[in-house]
């Protein structure tokens, strides 16, 4: 039989709606927003909690910061963290950083120091942009001293707070603010973009690196995925080939960012392609049910992205609540799986379409998608992206393509498939087979070439769409001076679809409580990774050379909420 081949090369003449017709020739990043900037001076780029900016202002904006980053001193080639919530600073800083040729590091402002200061050192950040809420900046301050880096850029989120009062939000209460320190390090981002010289231009090329991604990948190691301005765009063009025909090209679209841009599904499905077809970009600082939903009544927004949990919360919305989001015409979920009555229960009520999609963040990330205009395959990840080839390979030989239905590992080929990882050669020799980049996820091709997702190889936990690596949390536990031996998996997680739980094991002559471990864990942790239960046992599942071996332990969890 053939090969489990799916490609999807629908030509890319369909016309996005926007005015240009979408291609996978390589742009840069900045070539987006200029076009946006050109064809749509008036529209309203940005909306944060009311306060809005047109996409004149905004490409205004942006060159200000690029002039205030090459003043201090970033160069191209140079790697700029930005550890913000999303806010119009991040768009700015985003763009700001690809105008001087710099790279952008992705950093989630719920990371704990040790994993900050494991990022910006490995990714070699000199500048690294935060805000001013205390808990974030003061943890950040820590880190940049710490490290002696060269600057700290503060955006003051505080700015807007009367403007959140007078629309009724209040989402910082006080002492939620820091106070920002005048010093040599930290610089306020008003400073930043107050010089009217122009930046001065560099030279950037489609394949240079625009942003470092960190995944855990397979070994559960973070690693940054090199995602290029050609990656990038050409996940950003495939979506507007696969969108096309969907929207009214002379309707703005108006979409909800609520998901956090530092992740690459928000990262390209809300700001690079909602910046390259002109949409108001509708920003949300953190996930609260309640304002999300009274932000798409506000803003009336058009589409709204999510993650499978997110769904679930929205379906235990009562009718009155969920009438807000009528002018939601269609609603997209990644990151994880998304169950099957979710999407089932979210369809029926709104009576508009919820299509899931797969990816990961060494595809920039989006690999396969159900179609908008076509029913759903139940639990299918849906067909190739336009111009991506999935492939299923032998899971013991991957040299080895398997025939149409069969399991096997799922690889994929495309213009949106990363350079490699961030120095690590070898990891990046290992994702990579004949070519294609190895996912790390089991599944299979129907006949039409709709995706299936089995299983994952990794052993990464997915919590509310958070990639949370159980090595991390065995690491911290084995920490703690009563701990012998420390192993983590993921369990079933009604709110967070998986959260992790942790099994130890004591040292002789040790005592500790899960209370103790609970506490101890609550300084090296962040609220994802901590773990939903510990169980100390008096041993621990190996395997024949004596690895701790989790198969056993997810056996016994799964066993038990079958039982429930
Ligand atoms: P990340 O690189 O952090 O984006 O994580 C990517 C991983 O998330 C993939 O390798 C999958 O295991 C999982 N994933 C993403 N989207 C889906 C989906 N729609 N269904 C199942 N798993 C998914």
């Amino acid at each position: 039989s053939d090969p489990a081949l799916a490609s999807n090369d629908r030509p890319a003449s369909a016309g996005n709606g926007s005015g240009h017709s979408p291609s996978f020739a390589p742009r840069l990043l900045t070539d987006l927003l200029d076009h946006a900037v050109a064809t749509w001076p008036e529209r309203v780029a940005i909306d944060f909690m009311g306060r809005r900016w047109t996409y004149a202002e905004l490409g205004s904006l942006v060159d200000h910061a690029a002039r205030g980053l090459q003043d201090l001193g970033v160069k191209p080639g140079d790697r700029v963290g930005l550890c913000l919530p999303n806010t119009p600073y991040y768009v700015a800083l985003y763009f700001a950083t690809f105008r001087v040729g710099g790279i952008v590091v992705n950093l989630n402002p719920l990371y704990v120091e040790r994993e900050l200061c494991h990022l910006i050192e490995d990714s070699g950040c000199q500048v690294v942009a935060t805000c001013d809420i205390t808990s974030i900046h003061d943890k950040v301050t820590k880190v940049a001293e710490q490290l002696n880096l060269r600057k700290l850029i503060v955006c003051p989120i505080s700015g807007a707070l009367p403007t959140f009062k007078a629309i009724g939000y209040r989402i910082f209460k006080r002492g939620e603010i820091a106070h920002v320190p005048h010093d040599a390090l930290h610089v306020q981002f008003h400073a930043l973009v107050a010089s009217d010289r122009k930046p001065d231009p560099v030279s950037v090329k489609t394949d240079d690196v625009a942003v470092l991604q960190y995944t855990g990948g397979t070994t559960g190691e973070p690693k940054a995925a090199m995602l290029t301005h050609a990656n990038l765009t050409a996940n950003c063009a495939q979506m507007s080939v696969f969108v096309a025909g969907q929207m009214d090209p002379n309707e703005q679209q108006r979409i909800l960012g609520v998901l956090p841009l530092f992740h690459v599904f928000a990262l390209t499905s809300i700001l690079n392609y909602g910046i390259d077809n002109g949409a108001e970009l509708v920003l949300l600082p953190r996930f609260e049910l309640k304002q999300a939903v009274d932000t798409v009544a506000r803003a009336r927004c058009t589409t709204f992205y999510g993650v499978p949990t997110i769904y679930g919360a929205l379906n235990n919305l009562p009718e009155k609540e969920l009438a807000k989001l009528a002018s939601i015409k269609w609603s997209v979920s990644g990151g994880a799986p998304l169950p099957f009555e979710t999407r089932q229960r979210y369809e029926q009520r709104m009576g508009t379409p919820l299509v899931e999609g797969y990816g990961l963040s060494e595809a920039s990330p989006i690999i396969t998608c159900n179609p908008l205009d076509a029913p759903p395959r139940d639990n299918s990840a849906g067909p190739a992206f336009p111009g991506t080839v999935i492939e299923i390979r032998d899971l013991d030989d991957p040299t080895r393509i398997l025939p149409q239905g069969e399991k096997g590992e799922i690889c994929a080929r495309g213009p949106q498939v990363m350079k490699g990882y961030w120095n690590r050669p070898d990891a990046t020799a290992e994702v990579f087979v004949d070519g294609a980049l190895r996912t790390g996820d089991v599944g299979y091709l129907d006949e039409d070439g709709y995706l299936f997702i089995v299983d994952r190889m990794k052993d990464l936990i997915i919590a509310s769409g958070y990639n949370i690596y159980p090595r991390t949390i065995e690491e911290a536990l084995y920490e703690h001076p009563a701990i012998a031996e420390a192993v983590c998996i993921a369990v079933d997680d009604a709110y967070r679809g998986q959260a992790p739980k942790a099994f130890v094991t004591l040292k002789a002559g040790q005592s500790a409580t899960v209370d103790e471990l609970c506490e101890f864990l609550k300084d090296k942790l962040n609220k994802l990774e901590m773990p939903k239960a510990i169980e100390i046992r008096d041993e621990l599942p190996k395997t024949l050379i004596g690895k701790l071996s989790k198969k056993e332990l997810v056996a016994e969890e799964k066993a038990k909420a079958g039982r429930n």
